[in-house]
């Protein structure tokens, strides 16, 4: 279409391309040296309890203090580190970094949260997983039911039946395992079942639109339905207000996540947080 509109525009498509293509590379060099000059960074998310309105776990989302663009969100850099597949060493870094992390929470006394971490793809399909994540804990002396492993639909349905080994010899571990955005991929509800899986994360955009949007509010009822049909909790990303959290309390949802109760907090936000018992927001 952009050849259509004459000469002009062409170029002009171009010069977006190139300068796209510029800032990539640019990316990807800063991104190798991101990890050893200490750039990256760890912010945490409450999840909170529906039946208790405690905060019960909290998901590391880690962060690029890039040196000229400021804090960069992982939805910019994370899809570069996989094609480089510098992603398994930040993957391990925010691994690292999270249960250090959660311990030390431990260690001052706050009250116990589970700490979920992001898992690619590219690192759940690695050879020895489970063996590096408990080396992890080790280091850290972090209990293993402390730590969630969040991973897609698309990690497991990549190779069911090494997925299946990888996710048994993590329960074996004793590390809890969710499911990600669910709902936004493909996934075999047959397969499901046979995964020894803990969480199902329920995708912010059915969340979104679930009170204006009766279609989400169905779909959104009936993921949280098939969750504790399998016996799962079911945990709803992305709610923002107090109309979407009263649905899903209604509808039996377990846990939820999102700006309504908190956004995203550095370490020592959260911390404070934690120590602050009255959580006086959640109805
Ligand atoms: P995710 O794992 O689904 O994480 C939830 C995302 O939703 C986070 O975005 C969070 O800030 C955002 N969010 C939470 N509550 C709300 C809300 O109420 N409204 C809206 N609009 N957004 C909300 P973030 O931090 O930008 O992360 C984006 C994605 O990047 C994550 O999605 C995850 O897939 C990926 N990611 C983050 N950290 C890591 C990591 O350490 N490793 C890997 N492999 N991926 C990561
Ligand atoms: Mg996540
Ligand atoms: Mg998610
Ligand atoms: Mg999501």
């Amino acid at each position: 279409a952009a050849r259509q509109d004459g000469p002009g525009r062409y170029r002009f498509h171009t010069w977006e391309m190139e300068r796209a293509i510029r800032e990539r590379v640019s990316m990807e060099s800063f991104l190798r040296h991101a990890l050893e000059r200490q750039e990256l960074a760890l912010q945490y998310q409450p999840r909170v309890s529906m039946a208790s309105n405690e905060i019960v776990g909290v998901e590391a989302l880690v962060r690029w203090r890039h040196p000229a663009l400021g804090l960069v969100a992982p939805g910019r850099f994370i899809p570069i580190a996989e094609e480089t597949g510098l992603i398994e060493e930040i993957d391990m870094w925010v691994l690292n970094e999270a249960c250090a992390c959660a311990a030390r929470w431990q260690a001052q006394g706050l009250p116990p949260v589970r700490v979920s971490v992001n898992l690619s793809a590219r690192l759940f399909q690695q050879d020895g997983l489970a063996r590096r994540v408990r080396a992890v804990l080790d280091e850290a002396g972090l209990p293993p039911y402390r730590l969630e492993l969040e991973i897609t639909e698309s990690t497991v349905m990549h190779d069911i039946r090494a997925a299946q080994m990888v996710l048994h010899s993590l329960k074996q571990l004793g590390v809890a395992v969710s499911i990600d955005d669910f709902g936004t991929g493909y996934s075999s509800l047959s397969y499901l079942k046979r995964f020894p899986i803990d969480v199902l994360k329920i995708d912010r955009s059915f969340v979104t639109d679930v009170m204006a949007d009766p279609n989400d509010a169905a779909i959104v009822r009936a993921l949280i339905a098939l969750a504790h049909g399998l016996d799962l909790e079911a945990v709803a990303e992305g709610v923002e207000t107090i109309d979407q959290l009263t649905f899903l309390k209604a509808n039996g949802c377990d846990e939820i996540q999102g700006y309504y109760y908190s956004p995203p907090l550095w370490p020592e936000q959260l911390a404070l947080m934690l120590t602050k018992k009255e959580h006086s927001s959640l109805h």
